[in-house]
């Protein structure tokens, strides 16, 4: 006979765009007590748009977004896509580029003209002493837009601000699983004022900022060390070490390759909602195991 985690399993594959590749994920799912989940492109869309340039030297605008578009070319993160879609809507040419590098949870770094350039955090730049105050990037930050600072030789030449939205099935998504008495939390790399908006405007027991990849997966191992199940839900490359590390790793079907790989289950349809039909019939299954 089918086992009946399997034909349930089956089941959901077919019927609800969940692609399960571990099955005894899929079991523990039953006993879940924390979701952890990225921001950018889980509980929001990940679609970047430009609201704001703003020139730190003699830089025009539109040279500022030439250069980081340059870099961003390269990269595949939501907000180098939004940084090359302000550069298209701007007919702004982005500058071509050599010997690229993601810097994972921080930005990018490639050659532009012989010089070193970088499209970064702001918690980078804080973190190397590079800070340039500046009262429009508060203001732009504190609005809760992300900010992006444009570094040539290790000088923050300008910055520019994009705007992402929450998925509107995010909303539901952690009312549900709250009324089930999982806590829901966020982790992100993002800064802390984006993050506050965004937790904050989906009712978030607890959110994580300007946290890297490899403390992502520490903040699961932490969970996990208090004995509570712990699912991950992300789409990102720096997400991949904490999926695979914890009870039940999530990945957002439009997520990147390396989060679907690293995942237990693939949410086809990038619907958050699943999370909680998963919950919801692992326990079913569960019940009817025993
Ligand atoms: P999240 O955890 O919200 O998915 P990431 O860990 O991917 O975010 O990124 C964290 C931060 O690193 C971003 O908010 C941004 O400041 C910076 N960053 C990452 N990738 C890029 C990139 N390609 N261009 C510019 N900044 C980037
Ligand atoms: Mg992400």
């Amino acid at each position: 006979a089918v086992p009946l985690v399997v034909a349930v399993s089956t089941r959901l594959t077919a019927q609800r765009g969940l692609l399960i590749r571990d099955r005894a994920a899929f079991e523990r799912a039953h006993g879940l007590g924390a979701a952890l989940f990225d921001k950018t492109g889980t509980l929001t869309e990940g679609r970047f748009g430009v609201v704001g340039v703003v020139a730190l030297s003699d830089l025009s605008e539109r040279e500022i977004l030439a250069w980081a578009a340059g870099l961003e070319s390269q990269s595949e993160h939501p907000i180098a896509q939004g940084v090359m879609r302000g550069a298209k809507d701007r007919s702004v040419t982005p500058k071509p580029v050599r010997n690229f590098k993601n810097l994972p949870g921080q930005g990018t770094e490639a050659v532009i003209e012989g010089h070193s350039v970088r499209v970064v955090s702001p918690h980078y730049v804080r973190k190397r002493g590079l800070d340039a105050p500046n009262e429009r990037i508060d203001e732009l930050g504190d609005e809760g837009n992300t900010v992006v600072y444009l570094l040539i030789d290790d000088k923050p030449v300008g910055a520019v601000a994009l705007a992402d939205v929450i998925r509107k099935e995010s909303f539901d998504a952690i009312a549900r699983l709250k009324a089930m008495g999982i806590r829901c939390m966020m982790i992100t790399g993002d800064a802390m004022a984006v993050a506050k908006s965004v937790a904050a405007r989906l009712g978030l027991d607890d959110y994580f900022a300007e946290v890297l990849p490899h403390q992502k997966l520490e903040k699961v191992r932490e969970v996990k060390a208090r004995g509570v199940t712990v699912a991950m839900i992300g789409d990102g490359v720096n997400d991949a070490l904490a999926l695979v590390e914890s009870d039940l790793g999530i990945a957002i079907g439009a997520g990147t390759e390396v989060a679907v790989e690293s995942a237990d289950i693939v949410l086809v349809r990038s619907d958050l909602r699943d999370v909680f039909t998963i919950v919801a019939l692992s326990r079913a299954t569960y019940r009817k195991i025993l």
